[in-house]
């Protein structure tokens, strides 16, 4: 099977897992789940996480069936689990195994805050100087880990399942179920950036890093920059021999794969939602409610997280009116911000800078009847979301580094007229897809105000022109296409000779 051919969706990858897999089931293991039951005064309700990768996996794996394994993080997870911590979901629609690992409130500090978002998460970003290596967080990890990895054992049992792993909090866990189980058809997808050897140097657990990662067959990382950067760690910390032509590090008689696989979004949903009656009334209720007849609309929308320069954006927003004070009481700027590691100090901090640059610059240029920047500090579900982004002329994603941002895929793919214009950071890895976005760099203050003004006055035709081309791209290269690619490539390691 091959990733050409019509659009990939849901069907496709069933057809697709069932003649690459035959009998092998699914296991996807993350630390997010996809429904989380929390106890309200009105009783259990269950909640879907805002955010990108559990919104993105669900529906492929409500497509093949098998098992998901997370941390049960829902205050009502336990009693709507069985005693192994198992539920079916969707609860409507029941298609696939939720396997949930109970964790102490001492180890999601150590594992979830203390290690892989006061550690790895910058170190990814590349921001040394905010990365905290502390050796009890680090042991948490550890500790985690292993518990994730007995819980992929278990859900193993006598099949060899293909097992699929996500992002940065489990680095471990393959190298220790390949221990237990030196047959099995293991990958994992990183979704942050991977840093270059000189950055990587400063983790003090960064061999232990490595030799996890190196128990998959199969690693995916978002950009071909990525692999690079992967492959040269693994050279220089390992002193293993890596074949940056192929791809491939060998480990023994193993050979290891390093891709890049962009990952992508449902676009055929973004699409109908774009298009659904509802929509029309929510945009149309939103342009009053925020005072906007006649006013150009700006939106950002991120995770509140420091990697997302919404500092520099709010920075340059302040020049733009300044520099162009005939956009005054002329264009306003809708700031979603969806609170984020709130336990963290850096993130609490960052929120409180960030409501404070806002009220300045309200203060500074607002005017009767017109407010510069609204901002909303919390997130919306992603059918509102829809509205969003076609109430703007413009988005403006302006990450510091980004492993890929689906905002942006989302924007574009919610704009089937066409309109509206993508300012983009070069250092969000979805750049190096969407070749019609307005490129800006959020370090260059001046540049990203000027880029503004630009937005604003591009003509229809020239808007059209580059949409169309990232909505093609985006159409084409789904959440179903990245999956199809890994699971491709997997089949192909499944079904090679084993070492
Ligand atoms: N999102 C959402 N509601 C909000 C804000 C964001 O559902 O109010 C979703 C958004 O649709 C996207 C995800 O959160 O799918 C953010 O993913 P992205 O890759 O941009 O950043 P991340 O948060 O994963 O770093």
């Amino acid at each position: 099977m091959a990733t050409s051919g019509p659009p990939w969706d849901s069907q496709r990858i069933h057809e697709l897992v069932k003649e690459e897999f035959g009998q092998r089931p699914l296991v996807l293991v993350s630390n997010r789940e996809p429904y989380e039951h929390r106890q309200t005064p009105q009783g259990v309700r269950v909640d879907r996480p805002i955010g990108g990768l559990t919104g993105a996996l669900d529906p492929v794996l409500q497509a093949t069936g098998g098992t998901w394994v997370a941390w049960g993080s829902g205050s009502a997870d336990r009693e709507t689990a069985d005693e192994l911590g198992r539920v079916a979901v969707p609860p409507e629609r029941p298609a696939y195994t939720l396997r949930r690992i109970f964790l102490t409130p001492q180890e999601v500090d150590g594992f979830y805050y203390g290690y892989a978002n006061r550690a790895l998460w910058p170190l990814c970003h590349l921001l040394i100087e905010r990365a905290q290596f502390s050796r009890g967080a680090w042991r948490h990890y550890a500790a985690v880990n292993r518990r994730f990895a007995e819980a992929v054992l278990e859900e193993m049992q006598d099949a060899s399942p293909a097992v699929w792993f996500q992002d940065y909090h489990l680095a471990l866990c393959p190298a220790l179920v390949r221990e237990a189980r030196p047959q099995a058809l293991l990958a994992h997808f990183w979704h942050i950036p991977w840093p270059p050897p000189d950055i990587f140097r400063v983790c003090p657990q960064r061999r232990e890093l490595l030799e996890g990662l190196l128990g998959n067959d199969l690693i995916g990382l978002q950009t071909e920059d990525y692999v690079r950067n992967f492959l040269a760690c693994v050279e220089a910390e390992l002193g293993l021999d890596a074949d940056v032509e192929a791809g491939t590090v060998a480990i023994g008689r193993r050979m290891v794969s390093v891709c890049a696989f962009p990952i992508s979004i449902d676009a055929a949903w973004f699409a109908r939602a774009a298009a659904a009656p509802s929509t029309v009334r929510l945009v149309r209720r939103l342009r009053q409610h925020y005072g906007l007849e006649g006013v150009a609309v700006g939106l950002g929308v991120d995770r509140l997280d420091y990697t997302k320069g919404i500092r520099e954006r709010l920075q340059a927003l302040d020049l733009f009116f300044s520099k162009y004070p005939e956009y005054r009481g002329r264009f306003t700027f809708i700031q979603i911000a969806v609170p984020s590691r709130t336990r963290i100090e850096a993130y609490r901090r960052l929120r409180g800078e960030i409501e404070a640059l806002i009220e300045e610059i309200n203060a500074r240029y607002g005017e009767a009847g017109w407010r510069p920047i609204h901002y909303l500090a919390q997130g919306v579900r992603q059918a509102v979301l829809v509205a969003y982004y076609q109430l703007a002329d413009l988005v403006v994603v302006s990450s510091l580094m980004d492993g890929m941002n689906l905002v942006a895929k989302e924007y574009v793919t919610s704009r089937p007229d066409g309109q509206g214009v993508l300012l983009l950071s070069e250092l969000a890895g979805v750049s190096r897809e969407l070749h019609g976005s307005v490129p800006i760099n959020p370090f260059d203050i001046e540049g990203l105000a000027d880029a503004l003004a630009r937005a604003l006055t591009m003509d229809s035709e020239e808007r059209r022109e580059r949409m169309r081309a990232m909505r093609a791209q985006v159409q084409a290269r789904n959440i179903y296409e990245w999956m199809a690619r890994t699971l491709l490539d997997l089949g192909k390691v499944a079904r090679a000779p084993r070492g």
